[in-house]
């Protein structure tokens, strides 16, 4: 016999566990079946694949039994099983980075926790809302020995070797005092048939009853021992539309994702011809933790012809995509198809298009709220989705959501162009790292005064890599209003008068500022700021963001043009100035304070801090 201690996390987890979090604790019922069907379905697998089990005799089912007399439920399935091993990896440490991020995550505030609960499955640990003792007896297929894991969820488990028969699962749960409901036929049919009606294997429900029999001085009460299948026992994907409820959808969603959300939206589609499949997919409400971490857990489940084959095939659907839950059943691949043919099939690539396209459709319908919702949670990945997928491309863009400096909230490129210069069909943006900065740059000015609407982007470590690779949106061409020449009404030969009359100013600026600028000029951009930079777009580099992350490369900085305002009063006087040194203050003055209007830092902070103290004082 071994003693075991429970990994820190899960201590954790089993203490929030048994001050019951969750406000319906009838969900563990959901979660053991789900981990029974689970493993049925891998010994499935198994079976038709594998020479060694072909010739057991054998059907998937799973087992719930009620004692009332012992205070106890089971749930027992005969599955895959699990060996000494499995039991403490799977069951005595949390291995999913996505589960342990969640774990690390809880803050002890319990309702702050039980709302980050919900967001997530914690699987068999949910036993333990209603558990007082947990035996798991459990065989593996193919292997000889069996194994007994105990716990009272305190901290520490036990793992002995037993005897078992068959291959498969047991869990035993002794029930605390409290939740003697769980022992109640009713009740816990009402449960199986809410989350588990469509797991796709016949659940026995066993149970006792008092029957009475005879009449009068005959009459006999005793108890007989009853069983009943209590779920429908096909697949959810399998039916027809037409004879599901949204219900059934939402209900199954909640078996698949162990959490107690609906989903933003559902698409089941199935595909006749000469590539048959189907599909089931859902969008969560909350973006799935780990969405960012390279780790990710994919959430679609690949079966052929109902077996199932992998729940970790990332190449199911496009990477941007991997918020996306569901099921992908073929009714061409082999069975037995390896990892390494799944990467390079042509069923899988045409089911994976066409999912694609039908995932991005359904986005595309989501409205108000939802819509909203979708933003939040998923704008950024759909951005990584225009960088990376040419042919849905135009459908991404349709679903992105900018800021705008004109609009309230996100808005998209459609609505952009309904308001836009039909003529000129040019798509206005400014990148940086924060909104505010970004909304009182004076390379905005022109654009206010114009009336023009520019989207303000401010993820820019992924803007600026995606919006340059953009080119166009329904022949609308993406313009980075620091690479091009703001509207106004000046001519050019207005323009080149200017840029006359102020060449000296702007030779002896660029004089004192020496290498820090590659240009100083006159602009018509500016109205009330004196001064701004932007950068140079005839350098080559301009533009390139994308190509050097693909090559993993930082961006070489590009040089900056310093443009000065000629009907600023600043300017004026500055044109007339004597004194050199107070010229050299000004110099620096003015591309210090536009550098730091567009958030970038002056070269030599403290310099130009003493630099403003010095004019102030002369000011007052
Ligand atoms: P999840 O089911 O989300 O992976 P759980 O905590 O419920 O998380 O289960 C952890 C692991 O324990 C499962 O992934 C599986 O490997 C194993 N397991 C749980 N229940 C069973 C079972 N009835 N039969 C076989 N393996 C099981």
């Amino acid at each position: 016999m071994a003693k075991h201690q429970f990994q820190t996390e899960i201590g954790q987890l089993l203490k929030l566990m048994t001050h019951s979090l969750y406000s319906n604790k009838e969900i563990f019922i959901r979660e053991l079946i789900s981990n029974s069907s689970d493993a049925i379905d891998k010994f499935n697998y198994m079976q038709l694949t594998n020479e060694k089990f072909k010739d057991e005799n054998w059907t998937g089912k799973i087992n719930v039994n009620l004692d009332e007399e012992d205070g106890s439920l089971t749930i027992g399935d005969n599955g895959l099983g699990m060996n000494e091993e499995d039991l403490i990896n799977h069951l005595g440490t949390i291995a999913k980075s996505g589960t342990k991020s969640f774990v690390e995550s809880l803050t002890g505030d319990a309702k702050k926790d039980s709302n980050l609960i919900g967001q997530f499955g914690v699987g068999f640990y949910s036993v333990f809302m209603v558990a007082q003792m947990v035996d798991v007896v459990t065989k593996k297929a193919g292997e000889e020995q069996a194994y007994m894991f105990s716990t009272d969820g305190t901290g520490e488990f036990e793992v002995k070797p037993v005897t078992k028969e068959e291959h498969g699962t047991v869990v035993y749960i002794k029930l605390k005092e409290e939740e003697k409901e769980f022992l109640s036929k009713w009740r816990v049919q009402e449960v199986i048939k809410k989350y588990s009606n469509h797991i796709a294997y016949p659940i026995m429900l066993h149970y006792t009853e008092e029957e009475t029999t005879g009449e009068g001085d005959d009459k006999v009460t005793k108890k007989v021992k009853k069983s009943e299948k209590v779920n429908e026992a096909t697949a959810l994907w399998t039916l027809p539309k037409a004879s599901l409820k949204r219900e059934d959808y939402i209900e199954f969603y909640k078996t698949i994702s162990h959490g107690d959300d609906e989903p933003l939206t559902y698409l089941h589609n199935k595909v006749e011809g000469a590539n048959e499949f189907t599909t089931l997919f859902y969008i969560p409400k909350t973006a799935p933790f780990d969405l960012y971490r390279a780790d990710y857990q994919s959430n679609v489940k690949l079966y052929v012809k109902r077996v199932f084959i992998t729940d970790d095939d990332k190449e199911l659907l496009p990477t941007y995509l991997r918020f996306v839950k569901g099921i992908i059943d073929s009714e061409d691949l082999p069975l037995n198809v390896s990892r390494e043919i799944l990467q390079e099939n042509r069923i899988l690539a045409n089911i994976k298009q066409h999912s694609t396209k039908k995932i991005l459709q359904a986005i595309k319908k989501l409205k108000d709220e939802n819509a909203k919702i979708f933003t939040e949670q998923y704008n950024k990945v759909i951005k990584e989705g225009i960088f990376q997928d040419h042919t849905n491309k135009e459908l991404l863009l349709e679903i992105v959501r900018y800021k705008s400096s004109t609009e309230e909230g996100m808005v998209g490129l459609d609505d952009y162009i309904s308001r836009g210069d039909s003529e000129k069909k040019e798509i206005y943006y400014i990148i940086g790292e924060d909104e505010k900065v970004l909304r009182n740059s004076p390379l905005l000015e022109a654009y206010k005064k114009a009336n023009i609407e520019v989207l303000i982007l401010d993820d820019k470590e992924i803007d600026e890599i995606v919006t340059p690779a953009i080119g166009t949106f329904k022949e609308w061409t993406f313009k980075d209003i620091t690479t091009i020449d703001a509207p106004d009404s000046k001519t050019e030969k207005e323009k080149e008068e200017i840029s006359k009359e102020f060449k000296s100013l702007t030779e002896k600026i660029k004089e004192v500022l020496g290498e820090e600028v590659k240009e100083v000029k006159t602009t018509t951009r500016l109205t009330s700021s004196p001064s701004c930079v932007v950068k140079d777009s005839s350098d080559p580099m301009a533009g390139m963001a994308h190509m050097f992350m693909q090559m993993g490369q930082d961006m070489p900085e590009i040089p900056l043009i310093l443009e000065i305002n000629p009907d600023h009063d600043m300017i004026k006087k500055l044109n007339s100035l004597e004194n050199k040194d107070k010229f050299s203050d000004m110099a620096w003055i003015l591309l210090d304070s536009a550098k730091l209007s567009e958030g970038l830092e002056p070269k030599d902070k403290s310099a130009f801090a003493l630099r403003v103290a010095k004019i102030a004082t002369e000011a007052i």
